[in-house]
């Protein structure tokens, strides 16, 4: 049986690793490809401390052929362009077509724009390593103009950021870079009295998800590291350096970063797949897609609920954990066996807001503070080791 494993982020990669691991186990010579468009394995949880230098440039990457040596699974660095479900292939951009037996999309999400204007073209969706990378360049090439720049209205410009979405990404990235600011100011030289932050929500609170007493507690530690946050405030639209909110208002920023929601590649909805509102594949409790007997889905590019309905929300630590049962479910595929159900259990979240600070529920526990700090830190140490040594 040929395996093609779209993604090599954190579901597929585990997808990838348990299963070879599995089928050499059985002694089965079946076929596993693994594709992605990058060479390196991204950490997309630690992105946003890459985008502010609160860790080294290549910290948050693994090379894919590093992860992969000594396995028997085929990496092919490609683009995706297509999927062929009626006749079993992959199209890459490089004009390859491949075949399957078996298909797992783990392609994770790109930045919903919900059609506001002007937000593709003027803010840094902070959603890949490359991003993070040229978000954090652009940082620093604004605060080095603003160190030489006269003018005080466009000084304040330059060293204006704002982020759209006030949820995990929003949040962390805030409370990252109210640190970074400062260092960054010292130095380049420019003024810190002028380097503002605005975080901007369209709704009452920042950390919807998590309910009330985690946004009151991140707004009230971020407002106390200088983060100007904005509720209630949807962005309307976005030209070049400047947002246009609620009520008429402008605000002029020489850095947009668009946070404000995610949605899965529209590749999987062109296909003909059955898809949610975010255009994620819809998945059975075996993660099979709905109707299609060869293809699965999971990650950030799936749409699952958990036993009460409840659509479980898009996470590292649930992709890492799905792949870790749907290569259970592949193994039983190749072996003609009856596989398991996959039964989602909510651990809880964690998101930091600083380098010091967090708020999260583990086990549905409210936590804050250094703790959640901690925890995070630990579970990452404990995925990169968990990879390194597979
Ligand atoms: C700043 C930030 C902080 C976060 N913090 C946390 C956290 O603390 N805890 C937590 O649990 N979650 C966190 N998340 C969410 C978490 O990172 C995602 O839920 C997780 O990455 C989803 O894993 P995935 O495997 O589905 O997708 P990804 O990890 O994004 O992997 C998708 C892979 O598909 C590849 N790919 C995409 N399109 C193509 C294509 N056309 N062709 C070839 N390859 C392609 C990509 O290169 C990538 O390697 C955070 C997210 C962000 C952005």
């Amino acid at each position: 049986m040929h395996i093609i494993i779209l993604g090599a982020g954190y579901a597929g990669l585990r997808t990838a690793l348990d299963l070879d691991r599995r089928l050499r186990e059985k002694g089965l010579d079946d076929v596993v490809t693994l594709i992605d468009q990058n060479p390196y394995h991204q950490l997309v949880q630690e992105i946003h401390l890459t985008a502010t230098a609160g860790i080294g440039s290549l910290d948050a990457i693994y090379d894919i052929g590093r992860l992969l040596n000594g396995r028997a699974i085929r990496f092919i660095q490609g683009r995706v362009k297509a999927l062929a479900p009626a006749i079993r292939e992959v199209q890459l951009e490089d004009g390859q077509s491949l075949s399957y037996d078996r298909l797992v999309l783990a392609l994770g999400s790109e930045a919903d724009y919900h059609e506001t204007p002007g937000a593709r073209d003027h803010t840094f969706p902070l959603r890949t390593y490359a991003g993070a990378i040229a978000l954090r360049d652009h940082i620093i090439g604004q605060f080095t103009a603003a160190a030489k720049q006269s003018d005080p209205k466009q000084q304040r410009i330059l060293l204006t950021t704002a982020i759209v979405g006030g949820g995990y990404t929003g949040c962390q990235v805030a409370g990252e870079l109210a640190v970074w600011v400062n260092k960054l100011c010292a130095e380049t030289g420019a003024p810190r009295g002028e380097a503002r932050i605005a975080l901007l929500d369209r709704n009452e609170h920042i950390l919807k998800q998590f309910g009330p007493w985690a946004g009151h507690e991140a707004e009230r530690i971020l407002d106390q590291r200088g983060v100007s946050i904005y509720l209630n405030t949807p962005t309307e639209s976005v030209e070049h350096e400047m947002l246009r909110i609620s009520e008429g208002r402008v605000l002029r920023a020489g850095t947009i970063i668009w946070a404000a929601g995610i949605r899965a590649p529209d590749m999987i909805a062109a296909a003909g797949l059955s898809v949610d509102h975010v255009g994620r594949a819809i998945v059975d409790r075996y993660l099979r897609v709905e109707g299609q007997a060869a293809i699965f889905a999971l990650g950030d590019c799936a749409s699952i609920a958990d036993s009460n309905g409840t659509p479980l929300p898009s996470t590292a630590s649930f992709a890492i954990r799905q792949g870790g049962r749907l290569a259970e479910t592949l193994l039983a595929e190749v072996m003609g066996k009856t596989p398991h159900a996959y039964e989602p259990v909510q651990l809880g979240e964690l998101v930091s807001l600083g380098p010091d600070y967090g708020v999260g529920n583990p086990f549905g526990l409210p936590l804050t503070g250094y703790p959640v700090i901690l925890l995070k830190k630990g579970i990452e140490q404990y995925y990169r080791a968990s990879i390194e040594a597979a």
